[in-house]
């Protein structure tokens, strides 16, 4: 199945600003709400929602083998479950008709009218019914940062890091879209030099710049799935932001892991970007330390060049950013996750969501925490207004951005952005 969507020569008749993270070569997925109150799915290009639901009622997707209400719904999962070859014939229809020599839509203003919206008409929903989650650790740079400060940087990797895509299994019904807000949660901590936990607000509320993968239904219980099948099974990404409450984790996580200090919240950005539109963004990953067991083992890249930034913005300030890092530093990558998560026969289905663990990169402004940037807050980020940060404050707005960008196409992935409400009183 070709991939004409991708097509970098292809203009579209919609007018898209020339740094649009949603050129017609992207074509991602989400939900939303339309003026009238209707949810659907739909797509975006430029600053334009493209409502799909309206585009089939009115047989754009003539040929295409989808039931009737497939984009009447307020979750991807069922379209998701149609697999990778409807995935590409709908985003290639959708790039055919936006194409800007094609006249069918173009030129029927009555369509336009009921498929096409602006960004401000619209609400962004969660686009799928998240069944479960799973958060890797799979950022070599951050789980050495976190080994130091947490444990002994002579041994910061455990012995199991170079032979594992470490990962443990998170709360899904706290996943929430960008612009959903957060409130800082309460929770116990041990002060410094006491032996007695006390209750109260977090004091260490930090973000995770994260990146996660959404699947469709990959595998019988009890079938693992092979490393170079893994991707046909990744729908797409979205940023993540997985909020922690590290005064908290610190308390808690001996020995079982992360729980409450992780599970108050984490916020995604709305639309779904394929791992279809983000073929030309494929690279090599870094090289194995160490030998990795045969069921680990790639062939061909399956690293991807996106670009990740983090912005902070105090309550009436401009945002700043605090961190540029890349998902191609991931030592461990999504096939490598999916094949590890599955190996012992555990099934994955349609809309399960997968945590890539933070995103730190080999500099201090490539860190992916701010955990990391002011190193458990020994060095204290400064910012533009004067003030300084260890860690999120009342107030903030967290934003997160994602782009990949070569000289012919750029392809992104909007913005996650998330601000912290005090705690409840
Ligand atoms: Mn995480």
């Amino acid at each position: 199945m070709p991939l004409s969507a991708n097509n970098p020569d292809r203009t579209t008749w919609l007018e898209v600003a020339p740094n649009s993270d949603f050129p017609i070569q992207n074509i991602p997925f989400g939900v939303f709400l339309t003026r009238d109150d209707i949810i659907t799915i739909g797509t975006r290009i430029g600053d334009f929602a493209i409502d799909l639901g309206a585009m089939h009622q009115l047989g754009y997707f003539e040929g295409i083998d989808l039931t009737d209400d497939i984009f009447l719904q307020d979750s991807l999962n069922d379209f998701i479950s149609d697999g990778r070859k409807t995935w590409r014939l709908v985003r290639n229809r959708i790039s055919e008709v936006f194409e800007a020599n094609n006249p069918k839509l173009r030129d029927n203003m009555e369509h336009r009218d009921v498929i096409i919206f602006t960004m401000e008409e619209i609400e962004m929903q969660l686009p799928v019914s998240i069944g479960d989650y799973t958060d890797f650790y799979s950022s070599k740079e951050h789980a050495t940062n976190v080994g130091s400060m947490f444990r002994d940087p002579e041994k910061a990797l455990l012995p199991n890091w170079l032979h594992i895509p470490v990962g443990y299994h998170g709360r899904s019904s706290s996943i929430i879209p960008s612009g959903i807000n957060v409130r800082r949660p309460k929770g116990q901590t041990l002060p410094p030099d006491s032996d007695e936990p006390v209750f109260g607000p977090s004091k260490r509320v930090d973000f995770e710049l994260e990146m996660a993968f959404i699947t469709t239904d990959a595998n019988h219980l009890g079938e693992p799935i092979p490393v170079d099948e893994a991707e046909d099974y990744i729908f797409g990404l979205v940023l993540f932001n997985d909020w922690s409450a590290r005064d908290i984790q610190k308390w808690e996580y001996v020995p079982l892991g992360p729980f409450l200090a992780k599970n108050f919240a984490s916020s995604i950005s709305p639309w779904i970007v394929t791992l279809d539109a983000l073929q030309p963004f494929k690279v090599d990953g870094p090289e194995p330390e160490k030998p990795q067991l045969p069921y680990l083992q790639y062939t061909g890249p399956k690293s991807y060049d996106i670009n990740l930034e983090v912005y902070l913005q105090p309550e009436d300030s401009e945002p700043h950013k605090v961190s540029t890092s890349n998902f191609k530093y991931m030592y461990w990558n999504m096939a490598q996750q999916l094949a590890h998560h599955t190996v012992n026969g555990c099934n994955v289905v349609s809309g399960d969501m997968m945590g890539s663990g933070t995103i730190s990169g080999p500099t201090p402004d490539s860190y992916g925490s701010m955990l990391e940037l002011s190193w458990a807050g020994k060095n204290p980020l400064q910012l533009p207004d004067g003030s300084t940060r260890s860690f999120i404050e009342d107030n903030d707005t967290v934003i997160l951005k994602g782009y990949c960008q070569n000289d012919q196409v750029r392809i992104g992935f909007g913005e996650c952005r998330t601000k912290l409400l005090p705690a409840l009183k």
